[in-house]
């Protein structure tokens, strides 16, 4: 079952980007047509992997990837015809894959987190990582005080 360990990995990265108490909504990925995953057979691992964790309920968005190679004589990553690895412009053999064997995170959709302000000043209400870029590295967080 290579979907149920892709989906552990994935809810691993879920719980670690996640701040106390949210709960992630919406999980997108990109998957390669290399990778050799089924997009149904990873939903549904993820769906039944990720009961009980902050994750449950979230749903898996998956954005298939095409195969893209290095064309030595286009000069250029292209994609490839279907089923052989072959410029698609100029049918020049490809050796490098550039695209189509990955799995990845592209963004992560957490539900706002209230939390309790425990200096008594109020209520802190943190809608953190909504969206967060994982490989962008920016973390739209942002904190309201209210209540002050
Ligand atoms: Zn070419």
């Amino acid at each position: 079952m290579h979907e149920l360990s892709i989906a552990l990995d994935l809810l691993n990265i879920v719980s670690d980007a996640a701040a106390a108490d949210s709960r992630a909504t919406r999980v997108h990925v990109r998957v390669g047509v290399l990778s050799g995953l089924c997009p149904e057979g990873l939903e549904f691992a993820f769906r039944v992997a990720s009961v009980g964790t902050i994750a449950e309920g979230a749903q898996l968005k998956v954005a298939l990837v095409p195969v893209r190679m290095w064309c030595p004589s286009c000069w250029a990553a292209v994609e490839t015809l279907p089923r052989v690895v072959r410029c698609a412009r100029c049918r020049t053999p490809g050796e490098t894959i550039v695209n189509g064997r990955e799995v990845e995170i592209v963004r992560i959709d957490f539900d706002p987190l209230t939390v309790s302000d425990r200096s008594g000043r109020g209520t802190i209400i943190a809608a953190p990582h909504s969206p967060c870029i994982l490989n962008g590295g920016t973390c739209d967080m942002s904190i309201k005080v209210t209540g002050m």
